[in-house]
């Protein structure tokens, strides 16, 4: 996505361990019109996967899920982080190493808000090694559910996120996917295309 790949070589900041900050535009100030505009994106790729709902996981998943489920005419669950004294229900929970902030949370969903039977599209902001986005598949899997599709803003190819989805048969889209982050130049896999 043009638009998308313009905004991450204007903005992006390169931080050590592989890390690209959009930070002014996705993970803390969020640019509604983009996030439209990638939710426009998304569900114009999915439009035929006959899907019953969007799962994200909170927080930076949430604006372009909601984007996306808007345009898909579905609900929107958001995967939640932390336990609170409201999640008196039964849930669907799994495990997940996060990338940034190298700790393990549980990740969590009502179980109400997840139910068996339906075609649901994962969304996430970036794709490293797949820990988000596989555990967000096991709690659509343990809940009798099916993985439609995933949709990711900005995969890092050059990581093993990208091959372990393919491996696992999930039909994964990212709308900009980096090949390299090295010597803090943001080069995308369709670049060479442009040399
Ligand atoms: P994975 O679970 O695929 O290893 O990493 C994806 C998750 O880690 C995303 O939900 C995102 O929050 C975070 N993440 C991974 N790589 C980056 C990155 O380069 N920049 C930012 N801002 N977040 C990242």
């Amino acid at each position: 996505m043009k638009l998308l790949e313009e905004r991450i070589k204007q903005d992006g900041i390169v931080l050590p361990g592989n890390v690209l900050k959009v930070d002014s535009f996705l993970n803390h100030q969020i640019d509604p019109e983009l996030s439209q505009a990638m939710g426009e994106e998304f569900a114009r790729l999915f439009k035929d996967a006959k899907i019953d709902r969007v799962l994200t996981v909170e927080a930076s998943g949430i604006a372009i899920g909601v984007m996306t489920a808007l345009e898909l005419h579905v609900p929107l669950v958001f995967a939640r982080k932390k336990k609170s004294a409201l999640i008196n229900e039964p849930v669907y929970t799994h495990r997940v190493f996060s990338y940034t902030k190298k700790e393990y949370s549980d990740i969590l969903v009502l179980q109400k808000f997840l139910p068996a039977g339906e075609r649901v599209l994962l969304i996430d902001d970036f794709l490293a090694n797949g820990e988000a986005a596989l555990g967000l598949a096991k709690l659509v899997e343990d809940a009798g559910s099916e993985v439609a599709g995933i949709g990711i803003a900005i995969e890092k190819a050059f990581q093993p996120g990208h091959q372990r989805l393919l491996d696992k048969g999930y039909r994964l889209e990212a709308l900009a996917s980096v090949a390299s982050l090295a010597n803090g130049q943001i080069r995308f896999t369709n670049d060479a295309d442009k040399d």
